[in-house]
């Protein structure tokens, strides 16, 4: 992801320190039900080098962003507009409709209703592309534009357009605890390796063999984030009198080690003496949901595409919606620069065939991989007519044994961090040396254990 947004705008970084971020390397301090796992080190060694200016630089392990979504999100929109402010017209406002060519191949026009209430008509437009998020407005667009039906076909099914939105209910619950105004008290946090290095600091990761409760304890600029959830029935700390229980019954192999916990306690401390402060924000968690347009792009507008949450909507505790975001943005890059000497006036008639065909693949693989772990829990409700404990049964051991192998074969560890950055595809989980590596922790701790 900072990979991908450095090549779009080179002064990413300014912009984000400047607002208060921090890059760190992509280490997620992950901690499988509390056992250390590896990240992708050995894949990135650390080394020094001088630049041609003979200025100093460390490289190693691929950076992430540590920044809270809403400061986020105004740097993006400065970077959007220093460098492209001449061809961007922005209109605030709903799209509430889009109007068919008479032909209905393709979107001629699009309705917007502004801020101010006003009414207008976007026409001859080159490229819509959906991007609503979880509203997912294009569904209802498409259909009320009469490009997707839907009534019925004569056999009582919704036709082709029937399993065009899938969607499971995970039953997550989620909280974020920001601690702000932290003053001195960050020198004294025993935060291995100091405040000022920190990223990350602990991931708990929950399985549903011990637990379905995890948290993350995160540097995000200058506050600290404690990040609760969990699927089903869950405790999460409504005040802060809940915070340190939490913290301290999660379940897994092992409890949080005790310098997690003495973290959590000198910031309530902190908190407690009127320095620091707490904000809590629970948040409701949408439904995970894929709306495959890829089964039905026969029936799209040839310049009609959806990016990011508008396509599918994934489990946050993943943490891959916006490198999911940037790889449509990739895809949709590909595509046209594929078809731009060719056609350079409007987009193909088959843009949106090509575009859902080419990213299907992807999307389909992290869709299929994460809810077979929401499929793990009990509590998960599954699609209808899936079997939530059969669906994914051979991926959830693959996962949990690829997790455990990870805990000490660097080629499983890097393997698992590429995929889950999205930066390599599955299949780079089933290369030989890695099966072999996850198949010899399933054996040897099988034969341990009997
Ligand atoms: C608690 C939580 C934690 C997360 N943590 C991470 C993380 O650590 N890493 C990560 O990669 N992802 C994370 N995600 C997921 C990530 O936030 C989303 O995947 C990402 O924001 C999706 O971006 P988007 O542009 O598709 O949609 P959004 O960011 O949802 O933007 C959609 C926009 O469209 C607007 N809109 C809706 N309907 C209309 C309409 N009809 N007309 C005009 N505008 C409309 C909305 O107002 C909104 O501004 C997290 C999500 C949650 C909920």
């Amino acid at each position: 992801m900072v990979d991908g947004l450095r090549r779009l705008w080179p002064n990413l970084d300014i912009m984000v320190e400047q607002a208060g971020g921090v890059f760190r390397p992509g280490d997620f301090q992950l901690n499988f039900g509390g056992i250390p796992l590896l990240a992708a080190q050995s894949s990135y060694p650390t080394k020094t080098t001088k630049t041609a200016a003979g200025f100093e630089k460390t490289s190693g392990l691929p950076d992430t962003m540590l920044i809270r979504r809403p400061i986020f999100e105004a740097v993006l929109y400065r970077l959007l507009f220093s460098s492209s402010s001449d061809c961007i017209q922005t209109i605030q406002g709903t799209v509430t409709g889009l109007i068919p060519s008479s032909d209905m191949t393709d979107i001629r026009s699009v309705n917007v209703r502004t801020t101010g209430g006003e009414e207008k008509v976007l026409k001859d437009v080159g490229l819509v592309i959906d991007c609503t998020g979880s509203t997912q407005a294009g569904i209802k667009w498409l259909k009320s534009a009469g490009f997707i039906s839907s009534t019925p076909d004569n056999k009582g099914r919704t036709g082709a357009n029937s399993d065009l939105r899938i969607s499971y209910d995970h039953k997550l619950r989620y909280v974020t605890m920001t601690f702000d105004n932290l003053g001195d008290l960050v020198r004294d946090l025993p935060i291995p390796g100091g405040f000022d290095q920190a990223g990350f600091i602990y991931t708990y990761y929950a399985h549903c063999k011990w637990g379905n409760e995890g948290f993350v304890l995160t540097r995000m600029d200058n506050t600290i984030q404690l990040c609760c959830g969990g699927w089903g029935d869950v405790h999460l700390p409504k005040e802060r009198e809940d915070i340190l229980p939490y913290v301290r019954s999660v379940k897994g192999a092992h409890p949080a080690p005790l310098w997690v916990v003495r973290v959590v306690e000198m910031l309530l401390e902190s908190e407690q003496k009127g320095d620091a402060t707490i904000t809590f924000k629970p948040l409701k968690i949408p439904a995970p949901s894929f709306v495959q347009y890829h089964k039905i792009t026969h029936n799209l507008p040839s310049n009609f595409i959806a990016i990011g949450d508008s396509e599918m909507q994934l489990n946050p505790l993943f943490a891959q919606g916006c490198s999911k975001a940037l790889f449509g943005a990739m895809t949709l890059n590909t595509v046209l620069h594929n078809v731009a000497s060719k056609e350079l006036s409007r987009v193909p008639k088959n843009l949106s065939t090509i575009y859902f065909q080419r990213s299907h693949t992807t999307l389909e693989d992290i869709w299929t991989s994460t809810k077979a772990i929401d499929y793990g829990y009990s509590t998960t409700i599954p699609i209808k007519g899936e079997n939530r404990a059969r669906e994914g049964a051979i991926v959830r051991w693959y996962a949990y044994h690829a997790a455990r192998a990870a805990e000490t074969d660097e080629a499983v560890a890097s393997a698992l961090w590429h995929v889950r950055m999205l930066a390599t595809p599955q299949v780079e989980l089933f290369k030989p040396r890695v099966i072999l590596g996850v198949l010899r922790w399933a054996i040897v701790n099988t034969i341990t254990r009997n």
